[in-house]
Formats: C-alpha cells, sequence, structure tokens
C-alpha cells in the first residue's frame, strides 16, 4: 500500500474488537498534508479506539495503516512517535511535578542520539544537544505564550494552562502528524476559541497536519477542512464542514443516542 499523493495518513479497512463489540468497523481514511482533519460521532462511536490504534497503543485485528510513506500497522508507540507522530489525551499525561519547561524537555529526551555512557561523561556532543533541545523547548513554550510559565511545577497551574503544556510536550517531538483526544473539553467559550486559534496556527505557522477528536461542534465546524463522523465503529459520512452540518444520516446519529453529549 501506498499513500495517495500528498497524504500523510493512510487508514485501510482497520477493525478491532473487544468481546463481541466492534469498536471500530472497517474503518479507512486519509488524511491529506496539512490539513485539519476531525473525527467525530456519538459516545462510544470508536473514536479514542481509532486513536489508539493509529498511535500503536492497539493493535488492529485487521487491515493497515501508513504514516508517511512507513507501514505502522505493528510498530510499537515509541516507533510511531519517532516517525513523527505527535499525541495528546483525554487526560492529562503529564509529570505533574515537574516544571513545565522540564515537561518539555523530557519529550524532547526521546530525540536525543546519544547514548548512555557519553550522558555519563557529559562530553561536549551531550552539552551541544542539551542546549539545542532547550533552544527548541524555548521556542515551543513562546509559541504556546508559556514563557512566564515555563519554571512552575504544572500542579500549580490552571487546567488551561496544564492542556497547553500538554499541548507543547506533543509539539516538543516536532511532529509531522498532532493527534489531539477532545482538547476543548472542560474549557469554556474563550478558551476555546484562543484553542482554536492555537490549532490553525499550528497547522499554518508549524505546518503541522492535525487530527483531532473533538465534541464541541462549533469549534469542529469552524476549524476543520474535512470531518469524518463514525457511528459503531464505521463511517457514516465524509466531508467538508457543510456537508456534514446538513447530513440526514449525522443528525440521526446523534438525535438516536440518548445520553451522547455532543
Ligand atoms: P467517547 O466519545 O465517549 O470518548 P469514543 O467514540 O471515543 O467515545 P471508544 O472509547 O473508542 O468510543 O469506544 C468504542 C467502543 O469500544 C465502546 O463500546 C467501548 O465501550 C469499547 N471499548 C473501547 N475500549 C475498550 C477496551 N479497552 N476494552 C473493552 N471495550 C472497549
Amino acid at each position: 500500500m501506498k499513500n495517495s499523493m500528498n497524504s500523510i495518513l493512510t487508514l485501510q479497512d482497520i477493525s478491532i474488537s473487544f468481546g463481541g463489540i466492534k469498536a471500530v468497523n472497517q474503518l479507512s481514511l486519509d488524511v491529506r498534508n496539512q490539513e485539519i482533519f476531525a473525527i467525530i460521532g456519538p459516545n462510544g462511536a470508536g473514536k479514542t479506539t481509532a486513536f489508539n490504534i493509529i498511535s500503536g497503543l492497539y493493535r488492529a485485528q485487521a487491515g493497515s495503516i501508513l504514516f508517511s510513506g512507513t507501514d505502522i500497522t505493528n510498530l510499537l508507540p515509541h516507533q510511531i512517535a519517532h516517525l513523527g507522530m505527535g499525541r495528546t489525551f483525554q487526560n492529562l499525561e503529564l509529570f505533574t511535578l515537574m516544571s513545565v519547561e522540564d515537561n518539555l524537555m523530557a519529550a524532547r529526551h526521546m530525540h536525543t542520539k546519544t547514548n548512555f555512557w557519553n550522558e555519563l561523561i557529559r562530553n561536549k556532543k551531550v552539552k551541544d544537544e542539551e542546549e539545542q533541545n532547550r533552544k527548541k523547548v524555548h521556542e515551543i513554550l513562546s509559541f504556546l505564550n508559556l514563557g512566564e510559565v515555563a519554571n512552575k511545577k504544572v500542579t500549580d497551574l490552571g487546567f488551561p494552562i496544564q492542556k497547553r503544556v500538554e499541548l507543547g510536550r506533543a509539539l516538543a517531538l516536532e511532529p509531522k502528524l498532532l493527534l489531539l483526544d477532545e482538547p476543548a473539553a472542560g474549557l469554556n467559550f474563550v478558551e476555546t476559541a484562543e484553542l482554536s486559534e492555537l490549532i490553525k496556527s499550528i497547522r499554518g505557522d508549524l505546518g503541522i497536519t492535525v487530527l483531532l477528536i473533538e465534541h464541541d461542534m462549533s469549534m469542529v465546524m469552524s476549524i476543520s477542512d474535512r470531518i469524518i463522523v463514525l457511528d459503531y465503529g464505521k463511517e457514516i459520512c465524509l466531508g467538508v464542514p457543510e456537508e456534514i452540518q446538513n447530513d440526514a444520516r449525522v443528525v440521526e446519529a446523534y438525535l438516536g443516542k440518548r445520553d451522547s453529549h455532543a
């Protein structure tokens, strides 16, 4: 399989079941370079499971995934991250007792080429690399407007800032593709608007492709180039925001669920 021209991520007939539940059922999709692509759908539609398969946390039981020209179907999460895929989680996964800067440095160390013995001797190469890492981290912190809290412990910061730190940690890996799992969850209207601008600038200024899961429909509709709607692990609709908004199958999927919070 090859990525079609201009696409960075291709899923072909991906499936996974848990017990009798087909959480993702023959899902195919193609994310183009530098687009903002959203996955939406009612609760339990299989969105996070799809993310877990793409990022290597779960192994698909069928189908294949190509990322930036490499077959990643059977790779492990750290191997996929090394190929240039960053990710944030629904629940923040930060080192809360470490500073903001050190959280990003920790992520950066995945990129460090020097080995343990060099590290021990702290030779010039190690020091140079450390300096470069710190420079990159400072660039990212200032891009995210986090410069002022760089030395603060994560635990001392408010939730919206912590969410931005998590974004910073994913960006520290200098990914080509960034997966965001419900980035607006827990944010108020103003914070969500700021986040939308930030995501657009991650794509526009940093040239990073963004794949996101989101329940905040106004955000999804305003920032996404294309949207796929899942229900019961399957695609029910794919298109630009206007097409999705006007599709009867989408309305049906959402209204059909009593407990959907979308
Ligand atoms: P939400 O919007 O609520 O986060 P979602 O679209 O992300 O939902 P998933 O979390 O991917 O949905 O879940 C899809 C289905 O797979 C659900 O029926 C869920 O209960 C089931 N499922 C997901 N992960 C597991 C697991 N590790 N073990 C068993 N069942 C699972």
